[in-house]
């Protein structure tokens, strides 16, 4: 896991060096669904703070385990009506909103103790059946209405590609992202997140202005697990 953390390192600073972006504007969240307690630990120990989980079965009972490091975790996997409490009370940040009534639901939920909930709206760059996400068109209207939602704090975009595109196709998705977070940012929101980037494209992702990279494979290996057996959105090969 050293070696992997390190190769990782070593290429978001590539990339942000040949675009002149300062690398240490970019977040790394290590996605650890599948893995292990143990495993999140051990990089939690190499200096990782940010963890993503997508199943919120999986999740809870892992951050239980894991309550005494300081870690801030994000919720990227499908969410659905029935575990938006679960998400409120046990994430910090949510990547995959895409409907204002599971807004609704998370502000509701959200205690009054924490403190809002960050957002970023999944966004549908490419017609890829069966994943989640609003379109481009519809974007501005769903940030307005999250925005006035109390506890919740709209921060940007999230979007994943689908797998197998070259690096130049890559690079065209994601710039679509940068352009749409720019829109909404003249239209008067004030966001400063873009989500996007997996093991298969951070690199690209970087190249497109992204501000958190969401890596599972390329830190912790191939995932040994899962508590379902649908293909993961936008999974790729893992980096050497
Ligand atoms: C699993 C997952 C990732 C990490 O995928 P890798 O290809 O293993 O890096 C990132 N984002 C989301 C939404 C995921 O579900």
């Amino acid at each position: 896991m050293p070696q992997r953390l390190a190769h990782v390192r070593q290429e978001l600073a590539r990339a942000a060096h040949a675009c002149g972006r300062n690398e240490d504007c970019i977040t790394l969240v290590a996605i650890s669904k599948g893995q292990a307690a143990a495993a999140v630990r051990e990089l939690a120990h190499l200096g990782i703070s940010h963890f993503g989980e997508s199943y919120v079965q999986e999740a809870v009972p892992k951050l239980r385990l894991l309550a005494d490091l300081p870690l801030t975790w994000h919720f990227v996997g499908r969410l659905q009506a029935n575990k938006t409490r679960a998400v409120a009370e046990n994430f910090a940040w949510v990547h995959s909103l895409d409907r204002l009534e599971l807004a609704a639901r998370l502000s509701a939920a959200r205690p009054h103790f924490a403190p809002p909930l960050n957002l970023c709206l999944q966004v549908k760059l490419a017609d890829d059946r069966g994943k989640g996400g609003v379109g481009p068109a519809e974007a501005e209207a769903l940030a307005i209405g999250v925005a006035r939602l109390p506890r919740l704090r709209l921060r940007g975009l999230m979007c994943i590609l689908p797998a197998g595109l070259s690096a130049t196709a890559q690079i065209a998705h994601f710039h679509r992202a940068q352009a749409l977070l720019a829109d909404l940012q003249r239209a008067g929101l004030e966001l400063d997140t873009l989500s996007m980037g997996m093991s298969g494209d951070y690199v690209a992702a970087v190249q497109a202005g992204a501000t958190l990279l969401r890596l599972g494979t390329a830190l912790f290996g191939v995932r040994p697990g899962r508590p379902d057996s649908a293909p993961i959105p936008g999974a790729a090969a893992p980096s050497p």
